[in-house]
């Protein structure tokens, strides 16, 4: 950090479904400025788009970004910058990274948008001991995945899955999952699953926590299935890396306090049946995702 006063910028950006937002971040991760635009389908459009978003965000500094991180859904190989299946944005196969330097002029680096989340939850979150130890980030959005970070680096594993929890198969008798395994996490336990247990209103887990508090029949019933699936979650994750912070991030964890709540219910009924998790003091671990923040942006930015 001693000669590249010069180049300290870097620009992250977050692809969404239906919106591309951008942060030009410094050497801190500290958000100098945004942007967002809204998304257009198919390759060519993606591309420009986030070239676009981010020659906005970073106005008269673009000359001095060091780099593009951008996070995205789809299969991301973040070794070459190619990305499959970005099903809302008509994505099947592209050449993200590769694309986006050759029209930008800059070195681009490109992760899951789960990844990216998981790196900006660590640069916000981290406090005092800054991204020292590991953090792990659980996105509860359409599906559910978690992204590792270890003193500030992603943890990828052989073939880019750590952290794809939401196929581990739980309750072998319950609900086909479209991986084809019966029984996922993800089933039960990802924002898409508890919209359809619990389709009652949209945004579905605040009106069924309210509901349950209510002492309703079925939202007790159906509150208890998605949350000792959280339980099983949040157990899995902490028992195979032990993070220092666990952080629930996506849709699902808009729902704020009360889900911490029923959460953290969850962790201290396991607790009083076990020592040994009770001196692990998981709820002491858990943090809501950043609200109000370009937390994938961030993320992104300071991943590249
Ligand atoms: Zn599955």
């Amino acid at each position: 950090m001693t000669d590249n006063t010069v180049n300290n910028f870097r620009i992250g950006v977050d692809v969404g479904g239906t919106k591309i937002e951008a942060a030009l971040v410094d050497a801190t991760g500290a958000v100098l400025n945004s942007a967002r635009i809204p998304a257009r389908h198919g390759n060519a459009a993606v591309v420009e788009d986030i070239v676009s978003v981010a020659r906005q965000a970073a106005g008269t500094r673009f000359d001095e970004v060091s780099a593009i991180g951008i996070g995205t859904p789809g299969t991301v190989d973040s070794a070459t910058g190619h990305v499959g299946n970005i099903v809302n944005l008509d994505v099947v196969s592209l050449d993200m990274g590769p694309e986006v330097s050759r029209l930008a002029g800059v070195p681009v680096h490109v992760e899951n948008d789960v990844n990216a989340a998981a790196v900006g939850a660590a640069v916000l979150l981290g406090g005092a001991d800054g991204l020292d130890g590991t953090i792990a980030f659980l996105n509860f959005g359409t599906g559910l995945a978690a992204g590792i970070v270890q003193n500030g680096v992603l943890l990828h594993g052989y073939s880019g899955a750590a952290g794809e929890i939401g196929h581990i198969p739980v309750e072998p008798h319950r609900l086909k999952c479209p991986c084809g395994q019966y029984g996922c996490l993800e089933t039960v336990c990802s924002g898409a699953a508890v919209g359809r247990l619990w389709p009652n209103a949209d945004p579905p887990m605040p009106d069924l926590i309210r509901c349950a508090s209510r002492r309703e029949a079925k939202a007790v019933d159906v509150l208890d299935m998605v949350v000792r699936a959280i339980g099983d979650t949040i157990q899995i994750l902490a028992q195979s890396v032990d993070p220092r912070l666990i952080v629930l991030g996506g849709g699902m964890a808009k729902t704020g306090e009360p889900l911490v709540e029923v959460i953290t219910a969850e962790l201290r009924r396991r607790e009083s049946q076990c020592r040994f998790l009770e001196s692990l003091d998981l709820p002491a671990r858990l943090r809501l995702a950043p609200a109000g923040q370009p937390v994938g942006a961030i993320g992104a930015a300071m991943a590249a």
